[in-house]
């Protein structure tokens, strides 16, 4: 072991570590005792027990006290706080205690659940940490960023995160975006030249500082700090965006609580004014009335009941492999209305295979799928052995030497790391007999054009055997046609045919292949490659590669029809091939389709046009992405919109929901995105939107459900001062046990409330339909209404029967409970019925909540310490009939209720 690091140690470290950018490449090696090839693993192991894992600490979380106290600020609680102490100065000290415990409970619930919610967010925070693409042992892994160490050499390309401060050794085309740290938006180049000692952070263009991002190119740099140490950690020990557990279905829920309170405070006033000035109660009776009046409106535990609800359908989505990032997309993917997709890897597999190969005058099929190496070449149905077709060799190993995935074999599993594209290539090369080592070491590479979405191609620069030097270029046959000037024949090259090729190409593209086109030039030595020099190409010929779509996607598409919401479909790919593969899963009708360039030349109203018109949009880049989702934003369309590479970052952002994809996406992607999937599938998108729908409506149920109990009550107390008794029907005591028993058992259960049957056959739903509707005023009044009246005439038989008030209050207490359990089952479905089989008993929970539900009743009613605390008294078996026939009549007026108000919509 390794000893932690002596304080002197650590200040050298700091001291050298601003002067990296001011040695060159092989210094700053030597003193991280590095190698361009990377650590041994047995070496990283060792710094990282010295050096620590590369994060941040955490900004400070608020300390449990603190997130205790935080309950307490909240206007409802403060109403309650202040009945508390009208009581205390009345000297009804039992009250008194009983409030301020209820307070404090219900603030120790909230701050459980809120605890529970927070542990939900932080498990799905931990499923997004970053990887780095690292060398160990010579060789590419990918890792946690936390486990980089010193000395690391990390690999990143553009849409790359840095994961933590490196000296670039070498790089292509690099460019940083590091307004993170120096506030400059604008990207910088990256290169490995040294730069003066003095040279502020921004001109460390030989630097690359961690949670920068990569925009361009690719670099390979060496790690000289990392966590607390680098440039960021100097700057702020932070980066955890504690984001609050809100939505704004929720905002708006808590100022229906301060206008709730508000309100509350001015009846509270006026029944006081009606009961002393009309009734004659005296002022001390009236003041115990208000404050029962304030507790029993208050909904003590909704606030907690609905952050648990949002965080538990958050975790069912994240085991769903959509994992959200922002919470507010939670309910805007209930309003979805068009989702505008990636093709390659969401909606198909991105297993690709190249099936067919075209050179000159040749046309062959390739046997197998997959990535499995097996499978042989044929013409006209005729096998032909490879090695005997000269130009099929040539063309695949062009392939080859211009791709950079690597095939791999583990327990005869066969795999790829890389670009499927490429990795197609590669298979294809294998199967014509060619290795990728053997090759690189017969033709090394001594520069590279990395591929971009933009570009469309890619070229890499060989060295021959002969001493000459050679490019290939693969990429979109437009793009490389128009680079091309001739083609390879068996006895020489020949002037293009471009008409020819374009019609193979149109042949592929039109049976849903990808195509690439492949060409070669020998260059006049020189160990670089310029986009400038790629003319005069010769070409070997086009690959036609199949990727079959998802099944799953298919099924996914059509489901999203049925629930109301369009998708389209955007690619990099070839017109013909989108029209073929959107026409096979449902997407387009197969004949029309857009193209980035139609976007280009049409105005804005014509945009529109063909944005709402089609459902397929080809060779579009990620500004094609960003234009027609303005178009259909324009249209009132609420967009969910997917991407991977850096430079979708705009779009996303823009979109109401932007999805990035976890597997290909890029970090930059993954931090622009409202959700993530995890599993790159369009599948998961429409079971987000499900699970968005499910959260949202159970959420109004949670509403909807609560609210009654405080209506009731309320109703109860101000009937009885207003109308009829000299006493009031429930104590303040009794009130608040009976909120908090129902929010802590039946409503939390409506948090597991599963989706609807047809949830997925609704239209989205109006992104501004407001919270509190015609219908859900109406269902809490009716409710309310009918658990009072229930409770009161209970209690009022009770008391012609000769029975105590406390016999009587008891009565009425459980009548009141009955009748929340019943509508519990009621509320399981907004308007369908819940008099089923299903509807009783579909979700377990809510039995379970039920069962306890009944065991604290009894409780409440029989123990001998309730007596005293509650002033409740024990029933005769009897009482229990006419009261779980009232809460069988509530159940049933309200199954009516649905029937009704179906009938009339
Ligand atoms: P989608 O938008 O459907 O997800 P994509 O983003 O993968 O597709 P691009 O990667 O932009 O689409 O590819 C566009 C075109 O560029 C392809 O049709 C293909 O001809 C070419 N191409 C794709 N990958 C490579 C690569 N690695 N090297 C060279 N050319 C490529």
């Amino acid at each position: 072991m390794v000893s932690a690091p002596s304080t002197d140690n650590e200040r050298s470290r700091n001291s050298q570590a601003r002067s990296w950018h001011a040695l060159d490449v092989s210094e700053v090696l030597k003193t991280l005792h590095a190698d361009k090839d990377g650590l041994t693993r047995d070496e990283a192991r060792r710094r990282l027990d010295e050096y620590g894992p590369n994060t941040l600490t955490e900004e400070d979380k608020p300390g449990p006290l603190r997130r205790f106290l935080s309950q307490f600020n909240n206007t409802l609680i403060y109403v309650l706080l202040v009945a508390s102490a009208f009581t205390a100065f009345l000297g009804e000290w039992v009250d008194t205690g009983v409030i301020l415990a209820v307070v404090v409970i219900n603030a120790l619930i909230g701050f459980i659940q809120e605890g529970k919610a927070e542990q939900a967010m932080e498990s799905i925070r931990g499923m997004l940490s970053p990887k780095a693409t690292v060398l160990r042992d010579g060789e590419e892994r990918e890792l946690p960023a936390s486990e980089l160490v010193p000395g690391d050499v990390v690999l990143l390309r553009s849409g790359d995160r840095v994961p933590a401060d490196l000296r670039v050794i070498t790089a292509r085309n690099a460019q940083a975006e590091e307004a993170a740290l120096t506030g400059e938006s604008e990207p910088v180049g990256k290169e490995p030249h040294t730069v003066e000692e003095d040279a502020s952070l921004g001109d460390r263009t030989n630097m690359a500082y961690s949670s920068t991002v990569i925009t361009n190119g690719r670099l390979r740099g060496v790690v000289v700090a990392t966590g607390s140490e680098t440039e960021i950690g100097r700057i702020s020990e932070m980066v955890s965006r504690v984001e609050s557990l809100s939505t704004p279905l929720l905002s708006k829920v808590d100022a229906f609580g301060r206008v709730l309170s508000l309100a509350i405070v001015l009846l509270a006033a006026v029944v006081f004014a009606l009961g002393y000035f009309l009734r004659d109660f005296t002022a001390t009776e009236m003041f115990m009335v208000v404050v029962s009046l304030a507790v029993a409106a208050i909904p003590e535990g909704l606030p907690a009941i609905m952050t648990i609800t949002l965080a538990l359908g958050v975790q069912r989505m994240a085991r769903r492999n959509a994992i959200v990032r922002r919470l507010p997309a939670v309910e805007t993917l209930g309003s979805v209305t068009v989702i505008c997709s990636d093709k390659t890897g969401t909606l198909t597999r991105n297993e690709m295979t190249v099936a067919k190969v075209a050179t000159a005058g040749k046309f062959f099929s390739v046997g197998g799928v997959g990535y499995k190496p097996e499978g042989g070449f044929s013409l006209d149905g005729r096998d032909v052995p490879p090695e005997e077709q000269p130009r099929l060799i040539k063309l695949a190993r062009a392939g080859l030497l211009c791709s950079d995935a690597r095939l791999r074999e583990e327990n005869g599993e066969w795999s790829i790391e890389g670009a499927p594209t490429e990795g197609s290539v590669v298979v294809l090369a294998r199967k014509a007999g060619l290795v990728r080592r053997n090759e690189l070491d017969e033709r090394p590479r001594l520069d590279e054009i990395p591929f971009e979405s933009e570009r469309r191609y890619m070229a890499s620069l060989h060295r021959e055997p002969d001493g000459g030097a050679v490019a290939y270029v693969k990429g979109a046959p437009e793009r490389v046609l128009d680079m091309c000037a001739s083609q390879r024949m068996e006895e020489g090259d020949e002037p293009l045919d471009r008409e020819a090729w374009a019609k193979r190409e149109a042949e592929l593209a039109d049976s849903g292949h990808r195509v690439l086109a492949i060409a070669a030039k020998h260059m006049d030595g020189g160990e670089s490659l310029g986009e400038g020099q790629l003319d005069g190409l010769t070409l070997l010929g086009l690959v036609g590669i199949i990727d079959p779509p998802r099944q799953e996607a298919v099924e996914a598409i059509k489901e999203c029809r049925q629930a109301g919401i369009r998708v389209k479909m955007i690619t990099g790919d070839h017109v013909l091939t989108a029209r073929s593969i959107g026409k096979s899963m449902g997407i387009g009708d197969g004949e029309h389709a857009v193209t980035g360039k139609d976007l280009e030349l049409a105005d804005e109203r014509e945009i529109v046009r063909l944005v709402e018109g089609n459902d397929v949009f080809a060779r579009a880049s990620p500004e094609h992405k960003l234009r027609i989702m303005e178009a259909l934003q324009s249209r009132g369309q609420v967009v969910a919109m997917t991407g991977d590479g850096v430079n979708d970052a705009p779009a996303l952002k823009r979109a109401d929901v932007g999805v990035a994809m976890g597997i290909k996406g890029s970090e930059a992607t993954k931090e622009a995105a409202d959700m993530v999937l995890a599993d790159d599938n369009f599948a998961t998108i429409e079971r987000a939107v499900e699970e968005g729908r499910t959260i949202y409506d159970n959420l109004l149920k949670t509403i909807l459900f609560i609210l009654p109990t405080n209506g009731a009550e309320a109703l109860m107390v101000i009937a009885s001062v207003l109308l009829v008794f000299e006493v009031v029907p429930i104590t303040p005591i009794q009130i608040l046990w009976v909120n908090m028993i129902t929010a802590v058992t039946l409503a939390l259960a409506l948090a597991f409330e599963p989706a609807e049957a047809g949830i997925m056959r609704r239209s989205p739903r109006p992104p501004d339909e407001p919270i509190i509707s015609r219908f859900l005023v109406w269902r809490i009044a009716f409710v309310s209404v009918l658990i009072a009246t229930s409770a009161i005439l209970l209690f009022n038989r009770c008391l012609e029967a000769d029975a105590s008030i406390e016999a009587a209050r008891t009565v009425a207490v459980n009548t009141l409970v009955a009748g929340q359990l019943f509508y519990l089952f009621n509320s399981r479905f907004l308007d369908r019925t819940s008099l089923s089989l299903k509807g009783l008993l579909g979700n377990g929970k809510a039995l379970l909540a039920a069962g306890l539900l009944v065991v604290f009743q009894l409780v409440f009613t029989y123990l001998p310490l309730s007596h005293t605390l509650f002033g409740t008294r024990s029933l005769p078996a009897m009482e229990w009939t006419w009261i779980v026939a009232a809460g069988l009549a509530v159940f049933l007026f309200v199954e009516a209720e649905k029937v009704l108000i179906k009938r009339r919509r």
